[in-house]
């Protein structure tokens, strides 16, 4: 018979792989929850509309990229590509703007994109993001670099910079627009496939094409800032400035647009030269319009997302503090008595919080012993039927190899104050 693969660009994390993920996933949560974010769920699921209205007709994620289903009663539903248009959905439906607190929120999981799949790239991906509702204080954007940088960096992922754009307000960018897309049409015949027909959908776009002609034709595109208004400058200033007081540096990067339509002033993404073509870890911005465009009250909001299997390439095993939790006790019963007793006692010590293990395969000491070695457990209790007949087992600890008999009345406090003194 056929083998059942799993999907292109849908990866299994392995039991090995898993503690790198977990360390990852904490240490988000931990940096989240000091800069006083609390965590919200929200469905993977949602109606395709909230999608193809929030992050916009015109970007790769909604022209090409979402997996679109039809519900049995016919409602186009979306596996979620993003994590934003979701939480804000959330934020409105459950009237959170009428908390008198400033609503801040984390979200951790996996996204959908039809994506063509390569190192850093896949159809199911994490993300771990950020959502910070109804401050328009340009604190409330240094506060999201900043957490994100700080989370980055105590991870001690390598050549991190963050760069960072202002991409003005709707009006300052219809005063932009007609002027890139004249420029554009100059240079039409250099631009890639995509940045033609971008020209005419999404021209801003263009200029965060990754194609090297592309980037090279579009060097002396006139630049956004210079279109921007008096209010905008001052609120970019008052970002910077925000940044160098807490000692976030930054990079200010003219061409950085991100995909996503719901983005104004202020945008933001880490890059790593560790990651190849697809350089960025995480990215940003703020988003003042986007609660009211999905229905909700007028609500100023700024965010990020992080992608975890890009933190996951570039974070090295020397930087993880152990999340492995080791095997304490392995039973090794054997014999018809000793198997039975070392069944109970095996739940025993789980129940009591020790962790514990045993090979039902393994009839013999010999070869419980081999598999005791090869699960790393700390000790090994060897219940033979002679043991057992006399209320005793043998510890052996598997570091010194000192054995010695244990009454099993008193197995778990032995065993804990043994844990105590190593
Ligand atoms: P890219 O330019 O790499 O396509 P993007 O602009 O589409 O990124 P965002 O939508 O801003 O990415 O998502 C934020 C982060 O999520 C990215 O910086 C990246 O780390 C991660 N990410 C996005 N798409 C994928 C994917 N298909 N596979 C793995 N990670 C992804
Ligand atoms: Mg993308």
């Amino acid at each position: 018979m056929d083998i059942i693969k799993g999907i292109r660009g849908v990866k299994d994390i392995l039991p090995e792989e898993t503690s790198r993920w977990r360390f990852i996933e904490e240490t988000a949560r931990r940096w989240a929850t000091l800069y006083g974010f609390h965590e919200i769920r929200v469905p993977i699921f949602e109606v395709t509309t909230l999608f193809a209205r929030s992050i916009g007709a015109s970007t790769d994620i909604v022209e090409k990229e979402m997996y679109t289903f039809q519900d049995r009663d016919g409602t186009s539903l979306t596996l979620r590509p993003e994590g934003t248009a979701g939480t804000v959905r959330a934020y409105i439906e459950h009237n959170r703007a009428a908390d008198p607190v400033p609503q801040k929120y984390f979200y951790s999981g996996p996204m959908f994109r039809h994506e063509r799949p390569q190192a850093g790239r896949l159809r199911q991906f994490n993300q771990f993001g950020v959502e910070f509702f109804g401050t328009a204080d340009p604190r409330a954007d240094v506060e999201v670099m900043a957490l994100l940088w700080r989370m980055l960096s105590d991870l001690k992922l390598p050549a991190l910079t963050l760069e960072v754009n202002n991409l003005g307000s709707g009006p300052d960018r219809e005063i932009y627009r007609p002027l890139l897309v004249t420029y554009l049409r100059q240079i039409h015949e250099e631009l890639c496939g995509n940045c033609r027909r971008r020209l005419e959908t999404n021209p801003l776009r263009v200029l965060d094409c990754k194609v090297a002609t592309c980037r090279s034709a579009t060097e002396a595109a006139p630049r956004l800032a210079d279109s921007l208004s008096e209010d905008a400058r001052s609120y970019f200033t008052a970002v910077l400035t925000g940044l160098d007081a807490i000692g976030i540096p930054y990079h200010v990067n003219h061409r950085l647009v991100r995909g996503l339509d719901y983005y104004c002033l202020t945008t933001f993404e880490v890059t790593s030269t560790h990651l190849g073509a697809q350089n960025a870890v995480g990215a940003g911005g703020r988003y003042d319009g986007l609660v009211h465009m999905l229905g909700g009250p007028s609500t100023p909001a700024v965010g990020f997302a992080v992608g975890l299997e890009r933190m996951a390439l570039m974070l090295d095993q020397q930087a993880m503090t152990s999340t492995i939790q080791s095997l304490t006790v392995y039973v090794a019963g054997f014999g018809p008595c000793g198997s039975t007793s070392g069944f109970s006692v095996l739940d025993q010590l789980r129940v009591a919080g020790i962790s514990a293990a045993s090979d039902y395969r393994s009839s013999s000491l010999k070869s419980h012993l081999r598999q005791a070695d090869r699960l790393k457990a700390r000790f090994t209790l060897i219940l033979g039927d002679d043991e057992v007949e006399k209320g005793i087992g043998l510890l052996r600890d598997m570091n010194t190899k000192d054995q010695h008999d244990i009454d099993l009345t008193h197995l778990i406090p032995r065993i804990s104050s043994l844990l105590q003194a190593s």
